[in-house]
């Protein structure tokens, strides 16, 4: 199922661009009929804060509450799941909206 482009309508954004296509401020993905670029729209944008905030306070938890070996392990999986959460989520929720910076051009 691919996603409807912004510009032409078309439906030919799939999941994977999407999820790569970042916020509104990123230069976001290319569309292969018009073109033209899209990103996420700004609800994207608010929910990878909310999930890195949630990462940022598990992270601060691991550092005050367990030993080092353990620390080290929580970290990780705190930074890279909310990373894979975030890009799971921008390729399967949320809408494409034309890109707003031209710079990339
Ligand atoms: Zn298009």
């Amino acid at each position: 199922m691919k996603h409807t482009c912004p510009h032409c309508g078309e439906k030919t954004i799939s999941p994977i661009k999407k999820a790569f296509a970042g916020n509104p401020k990123a230069k976001g993905t290319v569309c292969p009929n018009c073109g033209k670029r899209s990103t996420n729209e700004l609800k994207s944008a608010i929910f990878h804060n909310i999930i890195n905030a949630i990462a940022l306070v598990f992270c601060v938890y691991a550092y005050v509450n367990l030993i080092a070996m353990e620390t080290a392990i929580y970290m990780a999986i705190s930074i890279v799941g909310a990373f894979v959460i975030t890009h799971l989520v921008d390729a399967f929720f949320f809408k494409l909206v034309p890109a707003i910076r031209l710079d990339f051009d």
